[in-house]
């Protein structure tokens, strides 16, 4: 039976990440990984490349182009009729997740890391086996064992996917033609992502929400303007309805939705559910090796990321918290430094928080709620895109930045940002914060000219009520 000094299950964000660093630092290791990608061949990458982050920003891009030739290239001077290949869009998204799967398949090989093709289960704490996609088995034994199995789609009771009229959100990355009518259930980061791709394409989307306040864990004047854009791009989101039951009926879907006393019922040509994601943990043997779950079913972990046995890990999706690549990633490289015995540092991290809209949503730090809640003394000060110069520039205004300090310390709580490339924007307020930064350090450091970054520092400067343009 083949030793490694670490075995890694799970080959996503958090899995390949971690073997990598662990090979890095000179750990012989293995890799276990069960995906099938859209050519129905073994991929790399997890839901992130093959479903997830990579798809949907592909499409996300695409139509994005496609809408800026039709509504606002004219403003520039550009006219001219356009038109959209969804079959070659399709194809590019594809060609885009094959290059980066293999990608991952390379480095794997670069950094001497096998991967095993198939999926893995705990036979002991030290052992685990491989079932491979033809079904043989495989046994390989190790020192540290990490579980980075991910996640998998939410499901309604009683609601079936059937990837035909009723799509999760890997079917609907997928979709061959775009659908007249789309009903999107729940308004969270995929509900408005994948909402925004097939609006742009010419879909008329309703997106349900059950909770009455729009995103709700994003700060309330980010949330409340990004609503009022939405609803001018006619992204129609209803919120307070709570979706229980469909049938489908002459290749229809009927959506009945609960709102307040009322039971309603629309009619839809398709029907997205992006209701959450859930842990994926079966067939691991966890009950039987006494590694325990939480309420929800996430692999329970201590602040060493060690499951109830000592030498298994576990990171990424499968334990929770923010169920974002790159807060995988960077809890699988922390846990390998700390197998290698090169770092004892504990993960925790500031995580940003990206929506890939347009304008784009972005966060990180506390909201204004979470300040007030947590009754801590806050001053903030906002800047609006349009008074921007670089944002006339681009003919992009809308949104705004949003810094907010502590009264007393100065030191920055939360950056929230909605307005393009929100996305690159919020890593310098996420560097300024994991130094300790304060408003009047980050109003103190030069930004180019013209750049959108500027708006980062005036908002910066607005804390203590000096911003040079507004
Ligand atoms: P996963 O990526 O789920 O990887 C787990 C891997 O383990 C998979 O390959 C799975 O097949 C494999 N596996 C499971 N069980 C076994 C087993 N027993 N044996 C062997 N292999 C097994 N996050 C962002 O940060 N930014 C985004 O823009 C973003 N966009 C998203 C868009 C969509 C549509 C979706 C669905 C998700 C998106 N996410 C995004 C979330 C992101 O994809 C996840 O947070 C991330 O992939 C988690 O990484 P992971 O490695 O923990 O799990
Ligand atoms: P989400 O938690 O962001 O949103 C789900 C929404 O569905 C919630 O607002 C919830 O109130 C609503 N909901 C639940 N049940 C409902 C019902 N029966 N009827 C109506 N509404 C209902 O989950 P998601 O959008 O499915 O995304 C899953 C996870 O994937 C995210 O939490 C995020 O971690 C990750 N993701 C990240 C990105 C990104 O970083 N840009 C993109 C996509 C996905």
């Amino acid at each position: 039976m083949k030793k490694y000094d670490l075995v890694v299950i799970g080959g996503g964000p958090a899995g390949y990440v971690a073997a990598i660093k662990a090979a890095q630092l000179g750990l012989e290791t293995a890799c276990i990984d069960g995906q099938i990608g859209f050519d129905n061949q073994p991929a790399l990458g997890g839901t992130c490349l093959n479903v997830g982050c990579i798809p949907s920003k592909a499409l996300l891009d695409s139509s994005h182009h496609y809408e800026f030739m039709q509504k606002e290239a004219r403003m520039h001077g550009i006219t001219g009729k356009v038109t959209f290949n969804l079959a070659k869009m399709q194809e590019r998204k594809n060609s885009v997740v094959k290059n980066l799967t293999k990608g991952i398949e390379g480095l794997l090989k670069k950094n001497k890391v096998t991967w095993y093709k198939g999926l893995g289960e705990l036979v002991s704490s030290r052992e685990v086996s491989i079932k491979s996609h033809s079904g043989d088995i495989d046994r390989v034994t190790a020192s540290s064992i990490i579980i980075a199995t991910g996640s998998l789609p939410s499901e309604i009771p009683n609601l079936k996917i059937n990837n035909k009229q009723i799509f999760d959100s890997s079917g609907a990355l997928d979709f061959k033609e775009v659908p007249e009518t789309l009903c999107i259930i729940g308004a969270g980061v995929i509900g408005l992502e994948l909402g925004s791709v097939w609006r742009r394409l010419g879909s008329r989307v309703t997106v349900l929400e059950s909770q009455e306040n729009f995103l709700e864990s994003a700060d309330k004047t980010i949330a409340s303007e990004a609503q009022k854009i939405f609803k001018k791009q006619k992204l129609n989101i209803v919120l307070g309805s709570t979706v229980a039951a469909t049938k489908i009926e002459n290749n229809k879907v009927i959506v009945e939705y609960q709102k307040k006393e009322d039971t309603l019922s629309e009619e839809f040509e398709k029907v997205i559910v992006a209701v959450g994601r859930k842990p994926r943990t079966d067939n691991l043997n966890l009950e039987k090796m006494g590694i325990n779950l939480d309420s929800k079913g996430f692999i329970q972990i201590n602040n060493k990321n060690q499951t109830s046995v000592e030498n298994v890990y576990a990171i990424g999706d499968c334990v929770g918290g923010p169920m974002l690549a790159h807060k995988a990633s960077e809890e699988g490289i922390v846990i390998a430094e700390r197998i290698a015995g090169v770092s004892d540092s504990h993960f925790a991290p500031k995580v940003p928080w990206i929506i890939y809209t347009w304008p784009e949503i972005a966060w990180v730090g506390k909201t204004e709620q979470e300040i007030n809640q947590a009754g801590i003394p806050a001053k903030s000060g906002t800047f609006p895109f349009r008074a921007s110069g670089r944002s006339h520039a681009r003919g992009e205004l809308e949104g705004m930045v949003k810094v907010i300090a502590n009264k007393k310390t100065d030191r920055i709580e939360g950056v929230h940002i909605c307005g393009a490339n929100a996305s690159e924007l919020i890593s310098e307020a996420v560097t300024a914060m994991e130094f300790g930064a304060s408003s009047e350090d980050v109003a103190k450091i030069i930004h180019g000219h013209p750049t959108l970054s500027e708006s980062l520092h005036e908002a910066a400067m607005a804390v203590s009520g000096k911003a040079i343009h507004f």
